[in-house]
């Protein structure tokens, strides 16, 4: 296991994780990440920390994996799990209460004991007014949070119209979150209009959407990624025309495989995947079961010429 950080990942920086199947009280991404580094070493894995790796070379039956420092591995198979980088919102106290009602990557399973609360949603794209839609299904009042002055350049019209027949959701345009406060957990935020006025608002929860990354520009061109650069996977990579001259082998890709024979996705970097823990860690599963699977089918194919 190579990893560019420490073990753990966005759920390690996470303070706390409500989703999780079997804490139902939740439980610190922290001690999970620490939980689970100790679980998987147990199981024989060896972890090679703070080693970005930044090529992926093919061998005749294999896959040279290269990291920064120069140092190669090479191994039958590879599982990317490259997770993605959400932007962060610089303000005083958002840090502090990051999963104690400040949220990234709209963390839905709060919205349900969000009834009844004012809650603030920040970002002008279709993931914001998605969330926004869903969470005041719950909420008292939603309030997007806007530093441009409409939604109309970055949010789909279908979305926008939804908004506006949504009568407890309201979007305030140029305006931004200059702090946030709160004993534990998130009580106010302090809002910032165009011309630096500044209100402090009661607040339960703040969702913040204002994009996501997969990190994938240095995989080689081989492994196809969408618009996005999100990693294809099993039916997805024979769906895509790009990879009518490039899938070699008679058998259809694994479900987690990428258009690279024996390079598999899991996690939040795989296209359409669900972004949430318990998805990335069934996703693990699945990989593990797919390359068990590979090694059986392909005892000798290295990449594909
Ligand atoms: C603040 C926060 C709170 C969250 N809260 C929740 C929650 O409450 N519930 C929930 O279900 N989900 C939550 N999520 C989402 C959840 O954490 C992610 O869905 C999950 O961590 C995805 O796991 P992953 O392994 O796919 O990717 P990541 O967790 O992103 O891990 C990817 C890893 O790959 C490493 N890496 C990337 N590129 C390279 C490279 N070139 N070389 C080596 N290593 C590399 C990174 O260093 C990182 O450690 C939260 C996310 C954030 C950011």
């Amino acid at each position: 296991m190579l990893d560019a950080g420490a073990v753990g990942g966005q759920a390690g920086s996470s303070s706390l994780i409500r989703n999780y199947l079997g804490f139902p009280r939740g439980l610190g991404g922290g001690e999970l990440a620490q939980r689970a580094y100790q679980q998987a070493w147990l199981f024989g894995t060896r972890f090679r920390l703070t080693q970005r790796v930044v090529a992926l070379e093919p061998l005749a039956a294999g896959i040279a994996v290269r990291s920064a420092d120069g140092v190669a591995v090479t191994a039958r198979a590879v599982v990317l799990a490259l997770g993605v980088e959400y932007r962060r919102l610089d303000a005083p106290g958002l840090a502090e209460l990051e999963g104690a009602g400040v949220f990234y990557g709209a963390s839905m399973s709060e919205a349900q004991a969000l009834a009844g609360e004012p809650v603030f949603v920040v970002g002008g794209g279709n993931s914001a007014g998605q969330a926004a839609l869903h969470l005041a299904r719950y909420a008292r009042q939603v309030t997007i949070l806007v530093r441009r002055s409409s939604l109309a350049a970055t949010m789909s019209r279908y979305l926008i119209d939804a908004i506006e027949g949504t009568p407890n959701v309201e979007v305030r345009p140029g305006t931004e979150v200059a702090a946030a406060t709160g004993d534990g957990s998130l009580e106010q935020l302090e809002l910032r209009d165009a011309n630096g006025g500044t209100e402090p608002v009661g607040a339960a929860a703040l969702v913040i959407l204002i994009g996501a990354r997969p990190r994938t520009e240095w995989l080689p061109e081989e492994i196809l990624r969408d618009d996005w650069g999100y990693l294809l996977t099993g039916a997805e990579v024979l769906a895509d025309e790009r990879s009518r001259d490039r899938w070699r082998l008679e058998r259809p890709p694994l479900p987690l495989e990428t258009s690279v024979p024996g390079v598999f996705a899991a996690g939040d970097v795989r296209a359409r995947a669900v972004k949430r823990v318990a998805g990335a860690v069934g996703d693990g599963a699945m990989a593990l079961t797919d390359v068990h699977a590979f090694l059986s089918l392909e005892p000798a194919v290295g990449w594909p010429a």
